[in-house]
């Protein structure tokens, strides 16, 4: 099991014969706790771990050797953080010891590797050794997880890059130069702009690795939009007015105010059907004064531009003016899924769309979702959003059932006291269930000038909710206590003192003083 954490740290693994549990902290120390129940045992005398920059391995020998785990787990339902990699499967079982060895040597190799193997050859653009022109201190501001920071560290240029600036709709690359990560690149007239956490040398050579996984997911959503932009074009005359690379799922502003159901289903089948004729798509470099520039698509051009104007052609289909990284044939986007249509600014349309990788992942975690509500729901998928509606309608019903339940409650509780001969006039009541309209009923309900009043409802020792009634001049004086005691918020005028309590724990004692001071002033 290959476990993706980047820059593991605390890492500690406890590989028991039914299960295992991983605990680390990632490099912006969020913990990480995974536990899983093994689909079958395992030896834990044979088994171990081994903690690496990008990932933690975890090698399992089961106890019966020659048995097929149908599923990893015990639970069937997967996860969605687990995957199997098909693409360097292999039987180990038979092979011993040199299996193992081999297993070693194959994880050193994938560790060390950029690419992840499932996508195409990047031939010699993967990685590039060149060298620092500058480095100078600098900050960058960023998002993580939700908040704003400021980090600082340096800005680099290099004689020659393969990291992609963020340009044409599509974020910047992540890499490594001379193994320190790369946290943004930004394009700065004809130079690309790295940032980097630590220094490096100027003049020194050093190797520049992309980010190959993420690069690939840009290239696809990225050679997708334009395909997806040139058959709307083609087929409706919906021109694209902008679009979006988003984390999750990408958009396409079209101008036009709507979109029909069978214009998705047509612009679908036709943009699938351009990707199985594996149409090559090719990169022109034209000067700016060719008469072919005016031909293509093009929103502009930056004002500070130089150089050719590079032209992106996928055969027949369209030619567009821009910077980004593509695919070099439609057969590398997999498959295009048209989601749905958002209605977008004034009169325009927004089309949210996934290509390739990021389409099996949704399936997938999808189809997690939908494993995990036919459990839930009891009904096939089919039935989910009525099982759903139903649900909730039946707990709108018994809210309301609720409610009329308690009100009737507090009338008994109040009529139970009046008819009591022996009631004196000190009344108190703590009840688990309630809200405030259930203490005012029941203050409502027994004359208070005469009779002084303490209900609370709320956890026995946690918040909840208090009510003091009584003779005004009494309530006046004792609500401030009450509400010191319970740790509470609240204020009262005309013989009614009411708030929130933190702790409800002293309850009796303000009981207590309650009665003790009504049982004075009564004498
Ligand atoms: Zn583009």
């Amino acid at each position: 099991i290959n476990f993706m954490v980047h820059k593991p740290k605390d890492v500690q693994v406890d590989i028991q014969p039914d299960k295992m549990i991983l605990c680390c902290k990632n490099d912006s120390d969020d913990v990480i706790y995974n536990e899983l129940y093994f689909y079958d045992k395992v030896l834990i005398n044979d088994s171990r771990e081994r903690v690496y920059d990008r990932t933690i391995n975890v090698l399992l020998r089961k106890v019966k050797p020659d048995y097929s785990w149908p599923h990893l787990q015990k639970d069937p339902a997967k996860p969605s953080w687990i995957s199997v990699d098909f693409d360097n499967w292999r039987d180990w079982e038979h092979e011993e010891d040199e299996g193992k060895e081999e297993y070693e040597r194959y994880m050193d190799v994938k560790m060390s590797a950029s690419n992840k193997g499932t996508a195409p050859d990047m031939g010699d653009l993967s990685d590039l050794v060149t060298s620092v022109v500058s480095c100078s201190p600098a900050e960058l501001q960023r998002e993580a997880s939700g908040k704003k920071e400021t980090v600082k560290g340096f800005n680099v240029k290099l004689l020659d890059t393969v990291l992609f600036p963020e340009g044409g709709g599509q974020p910047d690359d992540r890499g490594l130069i001379g193994g320190v990560p790369v946290l943004r690149v930004t394009r700065l007239g004809p130079d690309a702009v790295h940032f980097v956490a630590s220094p490096v040398q100027v003049g020194q050579e050093v190797r520049v690795e992309v980010d190959w996984e993420r690069r690939f997911d840009h290239m696809q959503q990225h050679s997708g939009q334009h395909l997806i932009t040139a058959v709307a074009e083609n087929l409706f005359g919906y021109r694209t007015t902008s679009w979006e690379l988003g984390r999750q799922r990408s958009t396409i502003e079209l101008d036009a105010p709507s979109v029909t159901p069978a214009q998705l289903r047509a612009l679908e089948d036709s943009v699938n059907e351009k990707i199985r004729g594996h149409v090559p798509v090719n990169v022109q470099l034209l000067s700016v004064d060719d008469p072919a520039v005016e031909k293509v698509r093009s929103r502009g051009l930056p004002d500070d531009h130089a150089g050719p104007i590079r032209i992106i052609d996928i055969e027949g289909v369209d030619a567009n003016m821009c910077c980004g990284t593509h695919v070099s044939n439609l057969s590398h986007l997999q498959v295009i899924k048209l989601l749905g249509t958002e209605k977008g600014k004034k009169n325009k349309t927004n089309l949210v769309f996934l290509v390739g990788n990021r389409v099996l992942r949704y399936a997938e975690k999808s189809y997690s979702t939908e494993r995990s509500l036919v459990s839930l729901l009891k009904t096939g998928p089919d039935e989910h959003v009525e099982a759903v509606d139903k649900l909730q309608k039946s707990v709108k019903l018994l809210q309301k059932t609720n409610l009329s339940l308690l009100r009737d409650v507090a009338v008994l509780v109040a009529q139970n006291f009046k008819n009591n001969p022996q009631r004196g006039n000190f009344f108190s009541l703590h009840r688990k269930e309630g809200d405030n309209e259930f203490m005012s009923i029941i203050a409502n309900e027994i004359n208070t000038e005469e009779t002084q009043l303490f209900l609370t409802v709320g956890e026995e020792k946690g918040p909840g909710l208090f009510l003091l009634a009584g003779p005004s001049g009494r309530v006046a004086e004792m609500g401030p206590r009450v509400l010191e005691m319970l740790q509470g918020k609240g204020a009262g005028k005309n013989g009614r003192f009411q708030g929130k309590a933190n702790s409800l724990a002293r309850r009796a004692e303000v009981e207590a003083l309650l009665q003790q001071q009504h049982t004075a002033e009564g004498e």
